[in-house]
């Protein structure tokens, strides 16, 4: 059948049903270079406004999904798992999640990000190890995947190439925040690296890209749909992400704590998301053991020799693991301090990841480099007592002027007041198939 994408897109705009071969051929023409930008932009927003049903959003993930290269790891024979997050402040779960679940033989293909708007990146994290590269052609990245059972790469330019393209499109035509559009999206790209199995951390609160519970619930179900539609066992943990997590935002301070939490002296939100998505990845990859098996193999210090072991395979220097003062830093320092005494209520993660970017922890522009020892320590979480002149959080810096165009606002990210918070649950909810 022969379509055209004005037909196609009439159809979306007045709210009719795609045809899967329409979309398969619209995502193909697209990528191909016969749909121009416009008219795929125009569609874009048909969708925001229209959205998707199940079959169709099948139909658009499947596409995007055979769009490019899609690997193939069926050869290795234990299960491949890997982890995603929708983005959050502080967030750098992976990092230690990683080597601790392939130290216990989980296969962990991860692909990972870089920071986007106000949320950090796991490769702009891993890139402030010296020498570490998470730019690896498909022949290197399954070399490392044989030899140390775990990688953490970028994503190769051959997968999904229509996300790419539709992604850069979306930033520009403000059709972002389309459920279709974003799971389609995540799980394109997952759904490629050749998984059995696929844990989704959707973040929900003030620094998460779904603000409402309701709308992180949403995602997670969608996501979760697209996966097991595709034979890949999907669960989604809901997680709060109103403050950041941990202490550290930013990249080289968020790879000394991540080093904390393989060394078993972690803060207690990153550690005990660590174990939890640990138990689940292990689940996942039918290895058996669960939280015992996690804790011994921090203990052991089996997990941290896995995280040296992949360093060295992806070319990083391991010293910095075992003594992380050697990682980047800035030269200069600043603290925040409570301006009265009470009770932590609040910390806003949304407010503390802007600052952290634009200090230079992530980017404003698209070819930006990142400060790897830009660093915001928060000195206090809520919950935490304070009393006035107490820090709230040290800052490191490279740029003065952004310190002093950030320093206001990143205060406003703390509230204090009388009566102690109740506390927040970090895990709010478990999505499994249905
Ligand atoms: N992350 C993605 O990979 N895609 C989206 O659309 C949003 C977040």
């Amino acid at each position: 059948m022969a379509f055209t994408a004005v037909e196609l897109i009439e159809i979306k705009r007045d709210g009719g049903t795609l045809p899967p071969e329409g979309i398969e051929w619209l995502i193909r023409a697209y990528t191909d270079g016969q749909v121009p930008d416009y008219q795929m932009s125009s569609m874009a927003m048909a969708v925001f406004f229209r959205g998707l049903d199940s079959e169709e959003l099948a139909a658009w993930t499947a596409a995007m999904l055979h769009s490019g290269d899609v690997l193939d790891f069926s050869d290795i024979p234990a299960r491949k798992v890997d982890k995603h997050s929708t983005g959050g402040v502080g967030d750098k779960i992976s990092i230690p999640l990683a080597p601790l679940v392939a130290s216990l033989g989980v296969v962990v293909p991860m692909m990972s990000g870089r920071g986007l708007g106000h949320t950090g990146g796991t490769l702009d994290k891993l890139e402030s190890i010296p020498g570490f590269t998470t730019q690896l052609d498909p022949a290197r990245f399954r070399e490392v995947l044989e030899s140390t059972g775990l990688v953490l790469a970028g994503q190769s330019e051959s997968l999904v190439p229509a996300d790419r393209m539709l992604y850069a499109l979306r930033d520009a035509t403000a059709t972002v925040p389309s459920l279709p559009l974003i799971s389609s999206s995540i799980m394109s790209k997952k759904l490629a690296e050749g998984l059995d199995g696929l844990l989704l951390d959707v973040k929900t609160g003030s620094g998460a890209f779904m603000q409402t519970l309701e709308g992180s619930r949403e995602l997670a179900k969608t996501m979760v749909g697209i996966g097991e539609r595709q034979g890949v066992r999907t669960v989604a943990l809901i997680t709060w992400m109103g403050q950041p997590l941990g202490r550290e935002v930013g990249n080289a301070n968020e790879i000394s704590e991540s080093i904390a939490v393989l060394r078993g002296d972690g803060p207690a939100d990153v550690t005990e998301l660590t174990l939890t998505f640990g138990e689940v990845m292990l689940e996942l990859a039918g290895v058996d053991g669960g939280r015992d098996a996690l804790e011994a193999a921090i203990s052991s210090g089996r997990a941290l020799e896995k995280f040296i072991e992949v360093t060295l395979a992806q070319g990083g220097d391991p010293s910095v693991l075992e003594n992380p003062a050697l990682l980047p830093t800035c030269a200069h320092e600043a603290v925040i301090t409570a301006e009265r005494e009470g009770y932590v209520t609040g910390c806003d993660a949304l407010i503390v990841g802007a600052a952290a970017t634009r200090l230079g922890a992530g980017r404003d522009r698209k070819e930006d480099s990142v400060d790897p020892g830009v660093a915001i320590t928060l000195e206090a979480k809520v919950g935490d007592r304070v009393s006035v002149g107490d820090p709230l959080a040290t800052v490191r810096y490279g740029d003065p002027k952004r310190w002093e165009s950030q320093r206001e606002s990143l205060a406003l990210a703390w509230t204090v007041g009388d009566e102690k918070p109740e506390s927040q649950p970090l895990i709010i909810e478990r999505i499994d198939a249905t």
